[in-house]
């Protein structure tokens, strides 16, 4: 900037020092037109030299018109008369313009010289000063001289001017320096501002986010109290309904503390009556237990006084479809009490074909007595059998070994006796569901006189000498794999039957779902081999075990209950097919285990040193549940057929042996 402010000021001094026309310099300049006017005196007197001289040189004549066209013309060329290019109205008005001019750096139009060409003023014949004519030259001279010392004087007055300018110039820079360095202060200000601003703004933003914030927190703190102050009136107005009620309450309670003092009182009082008859109670217990061993030994001696082995003989009914036996076949004589007395005898007649008499009449029956422990006529139910054998039940749970075996021919019942009868009756129910109720009935009460019993059932099949397990599930059902009869553990009495599954029993349910299972093994069985469950013995076995923890005793026994094997004898006189042959071995294994058990019980009876238990599976099986402090029950079942009577005479017999057996005293398996 400054070179071009420079430059026109520069060449103003420039034309001045060269003495070129001013009027070029000025039309450079902005000054202003206001400033350039200047009275028609003025410009005359500008002009006037050069007329003067014009005139004064002959030669050199020339009209304004020439001169102002030489001025405009040929600036370059004549250096000392250079005409400003600047277009002007007249020479005299250029000519003025330029010395007041300078005075002021305001910028303003330029009045345009008039071109000498265009506006040639006239000569001023009318004027102050007239034209000289050609041949005054000392005239002319003379008006060159004075125009030639109105520029001097003009010089002098641009001099001044041009070191005003000067001098404005510097201060101008000085100003301007001062105003750059303001201006880069004040930018570096603007700058610092503009980022506090940019700070402000962004802190602006986060204050109004907060602000936000704060108004939504403040809202829900509104909520709150708000909510707060309904609670604080539901408090205020609970805490009022519970003082009343506190109040209420004190009241009751120095009412109860006055009952309270009288029952304390009371309770005291109590506590002694109460003491006492804890002491009376415990007196009570003790005689109590006293006397339940008491029964115990009583119920005990008065099984051994009807018998450690005892015979009871049950003769079936006459089923649907079979022929009815002759009257006075089967008789059952009352006992010396009358027909009041429970019966315990039994009369069979056989009439003996083959004896005849010599007269060709069939020659009279033979009676055939028996008396046994007791005798159930065909119409005795199940329940009045079991009545008979409870007492043997409760003497199993006084720890007491107990064997109760059906003894018969096929047919004669012995499974209707040990089991029950079919379809699910209850009144047909045989001994093992009804013994084992008994047992889980009393085991409940005597719980309450401290004793705890548990009960483990066993069910095995002895099939021609060998054992197979009843309970068997799963793939082994049916299957009948072999099971070993060992003793439980060396030294030990106890024996188990291996492969066996031993079933913890607690109630009836349970024995029901053991006894279906049995049934059902059974009849995979007998599809098998036909009909071979009567040709086998089934021995239903529980161990019970029973403690008083409070005295320390402890007593464990089993109870066997044995659906044996029928008795019945091979018919000597049937021919021997391949299908005979496996049953008289069947028979043959029958029969000996059956004597073996007679054997036993003899051997037993006796007091033989040696008892041959070994001899078969099944005695080896039962050899805990007989003899020694054991009781024995054997059911001897008859068939009412009178086409039964040799083998029902043959079972009547046997039944006889082994109820003339008395087996010594028994002993409770006290620990
Ligand atoms: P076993 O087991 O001795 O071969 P069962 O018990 O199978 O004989 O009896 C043969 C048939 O006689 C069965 O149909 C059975 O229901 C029936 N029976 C046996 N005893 C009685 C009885 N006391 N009352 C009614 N029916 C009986
Ligand atoms: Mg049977």
């Amino acid at each position: 900037m400054e070179p071009q402010q420079r430059s026109p000021l520069l060449e103003v001094k420039g034309n001045i020092e060269l003495k070129r026309p001013l009027a070029k310099a000025a039309s450079r300049l902005p000054l202003s037109g206001r400033r350039l006017k200047r009275g028609p005196d003025q410009m005359e007197e500008a002009l006037e030299p050069e007329k003067k001289r014009t005139r004064g040189l002959g030669t050199r004549v020339t009209t304004t018109h020439p001169r102002a066209a030489a001025l405009n013309s040929a600036p370059q060329t004549q250096g000392q008369t250079a005409v400003p290019r600047a277009p002007r109205k007249s020479a005299p008005r250029y000519s003025m313009a330029v010395a007041p001019v300078l005075k002021t750096q305001k910028p303003g139009p330029v009045v345009p010289a008039q071109k000498p060409g265009t506006t040639a003023a006239p000569p001023m014949v009318g004027g102050k000063k007239p034209k000289r004519p050609a041949w005054d030259l000392k005239g002319q001279l003379c008006d060159l001289n004075a125009e030639l010392k109105c520029y001097r004087e003009r010089k002098q007055v641009l001099d001044q001017e041009n070191q005003q300018l000067q001098d404005q110039l510097r201060e101008a820079k000085q100003q301007a320096s001062v105003l750059g360095a303001e201006r880069r202060t004040l930018e570096e200000e603007l700058t610092r501002v503009r980022a506090q601003a940019e700070q402000g703004q962004r802190e602006l933003g986060n204050l109004s986010a907060r602000v936000l914030e704060l108004e939504e927190r403040l809202g829900t703190q509104e909520g709150l109290v708000q909510e707060l102050q309904q609670e604080q009136l539901r408090l205020q107005e609970e805490r009022r309904g519970l003082a009343a009620q506190l109040g209420e309450q004190e009241r009751r309670l120095q009412t109860s503390e006055a009952s309270l003092s009288d029952s304390q009182a009371e309770v005291a009082s109590l506590r002694q009556a109460a003491a006492a008859r804890e002491a009376v109670l415990a007196e009570r217990e003790d005689r109590l237990h006293g006397l339940e061993m008491e029964r115990r030994r009583l119920h005990n001696q008065l099984q051994e006084l009807k018998g450690n082995i005892r015979v009871f003989c049950r003769v079936r009914p006459v089923l649907p479809g079979e022929s009815t036996p002759s009257p006075g076949f089967l008789q059952f004589p009352s006992g010396p009490c009358g027909p009041s007395d429970p019966p315990t005898r039994l009369s069979l007649s056989r009439s003996d074909e083959r004896r005849g008499t010599l007269s060709g009449a069939p020659a009279a029956p033979t009676r055939h007595d028996f008396s046994f422990d007791r005798v159930f006529p065909p119409g005795s139910g199940q329940d009045e059998v079991f009545e008979e054998i409870s007492m043997l039940v409760q003497s199993a749970l006084d720890g007491y070994p107990v064997c109760i075996f059906a003894y018969g021919q096929t047919g004669s019942g012995k499974t209707f006796t040990m089991e029950g009868g079919p379809g699910g009756d209850p009144r047909l129910e045989g001994l093992i569901p009804r013994a084992l109720r008994h047992l889980f009935s009393v085991a409940q009460e005597l719980r309450g006189q401290g004793w705890t019993y548990s009960f483990v059932a066993s069910y095995v099949e002895i099939y021609n000498e060998t054992v197979r397990d009843l309970l068997a599930t799963g793939a082994r059902k049916g299957q009948g794999g072999e099971c070993e009869i060992r003793r439980a553990g060396p030294g030990s009495e106890e024996l188990t039957v291996t492969n066996a599954r031993y079933v913890p029993v607690s109630c009836e349910r349970e024995v029901e779902a053991l006894l279906h299972l049995a049934r059902q093994n059974r009849a995979v069985a007998r599809t098998a081999q036909n009909e071979r469950s009567s040709r086998s013995h089934s021995v239903f076995q529980l161990q019970i075990s029973g403690e008083h923890a409070g005295r320390g005793l402890q007593c464990a026994a089993p109870l066997s209950l044995v659906d044996l094997a029928g008795s019945e004898r091979l018919d000597p006189g049937l021919a021997l097919g391949p299908g005979e042959r496996e049953r008289l071995r069947e028979t043959q294994a029958i029969n000996s285990s059956l004597s073996t058990l007679g054997l036993v019980i003899m051997a037993l009876s006796n007091k033989e040193s040696h008892v041959p238990y070994r001899n078969s599976k099944l005695t080896y099986l039962l050899q805990n549940s007989l003899g020694g402090s054991a009781k024995m029950l054997m059911f001897v079942n008859i068939s009412p057929l009178e086409e039964n009577v040799s083998e029902s005479l043959n079972s009547l017999r046997f039944a006889s042996k082994v109820n003339q057996c008395v087996i010594g005293t028994a002993q409770a398996n006290k620990k």
